[in-house]
């Protein structure tokens, strides 16, 4: 399977995110990337630098504003006298329609959902090729190969099309859909990782021609805490294309891949033609976030049960967090989606 990388992608480096009014150090390092990129050449992968697709297919997901907020914005914090070296907001608005603030930090309330998305000198230029591998990703699946993998780190599922959040900045897996639909097919987005897929489920929440489905832990007491929930249907000509599936907190391997079953019989009735999996391995019993229980040897059995749809599929790779298990988690699920698990 191939495998899409770029060396840029280690640029963005975030220190700090605040949990329960802590200040700690942020846990999406670029570490991450070394982890996941043994586990995917212990998978047989094999890695390629994308090519740079340009703007187009990031634009036709984020709005002009957002992505020129993202470009900017580091440079323009420099100038706050006695400002912090990482871009994190200090309000949150309740009413984010109510207009469009000039200063800095108003525009980092308006665009940066919460503490967990801080943004340096390093960000947009690693959230740039993170998006610049999915693409690539697609784009494999579209010349013909069944399937592929993008080690999209940063993240995206918590991205809007005019937020970051989670970690996120550019929705990679939102990104690698609309160019697959753009490109004539029936595209899904199945979300495994423990988080709701709140970004993605907003991009799409009012259209009918790109499904979302989610898989995660319960957000009643999880993060995203306002999404992800069952009664999240979709609205307009969009509803019944959003399902939610959230699991009670602690959930193993077989409750999974009942609600997994169900995901894929949605997946199958929408007449899916390429599938993007928004890859989070943060399921898993021992990640620092503690959502889920899913065991190594569990996500090589999700990946074959996915496989077994016999789909053109792109993995995107989402959260998952330092643990010794993150890279062999990630060779389970490759191998079990290849077939050699
Ligand atoms: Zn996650």
């Amino acid at each position: 399977m191939k495998a899409f990388f770029d060396d840029r992608q280690w640029e963005h480096d975030p220190k700090h995110f605040m949990a329960n009014g802590a200040l700690l150090p942020n846990p999406e390092q670029p570490e991450r990337i070394a982890r996941l990129h043994a586990g995917a050449k212990a998978a047989g992968c094999t890695f390629e630098t994308p090519p740079d697709a340009g703007m187009g297919q990031i634009a036709a997901v984020h709005t002009p504003q957002y992505l020129t907020f993202l470009q900017n914005i580091y440079t323009r914090w420099q100038r706050i006298e006695g400002a912090g070296k990482e871009v994190i907001p200090n309000i949150h608005p309740a009413n984010r329609t109510d207009g469009y603030p000039k200063s800095a930090i108003g525009q980092a309330g308006y665009h940066q959902a919460d503490t967990a998305c801080p943004i340096a000198s390093g960000t947009w230029k690693a959230a740039y090729w993170s998006a610049q591998s999915a693409i690539a990703g697609a784009d494999a699946v579209l010349e013909g190969d069944r399937a592929a993998y993008a080690l999209a780190r940063p993240p995206g599922h918590h991205a809007f099309g005019d937020l970051a959040g989670g970690f996120c900045f550019l929705n990679n897996s939102a990104i690698a859909a609309e160019r697959l639909r753009t490109a004539g097919h029936r595209a899904a987005i199945l979300d495994v990782d423990v988080h709701h897929g709140n970004g993605t489920q907003g991009i799409f929440y009012d259209r009918a021609d790109v499904l979302t489905v989610s898989i995660h832990a319960d957000p009643a007491r999880f993060y995203p805490f306002f999404w992800g929930h069952a009664q999240e249907r979709g609205a307009g000509p969009g509803l019944g294309y959003n399902l939610n599936l959230p699991l009670a907190r602690g959930t193993g391997d077989q409750a999974y891949l009942a609600q997994l079953d169900t995901a894929l019989e949605r997946i199958t009735a929408f007449g899916t033609t390429a599938l993007v999996v928004a890859l989070g391995l943060d399921a898993h019993e021992e990640d620092p976030f503690q959502g889920l229980a899913v065991t190594t040897r569990g996500f090589a059995r999700i990946a074959s049960a996915i496989a077994a749809q016999n789909l053109p599929t792109l993995y995107v790779q989402e959260g998952g967090y330092l643990s010794d298990a993150l890279g062999p988690n990630l060779t389970s699920f490759l191998t079990g989606a290849l077939g050699t698990a």
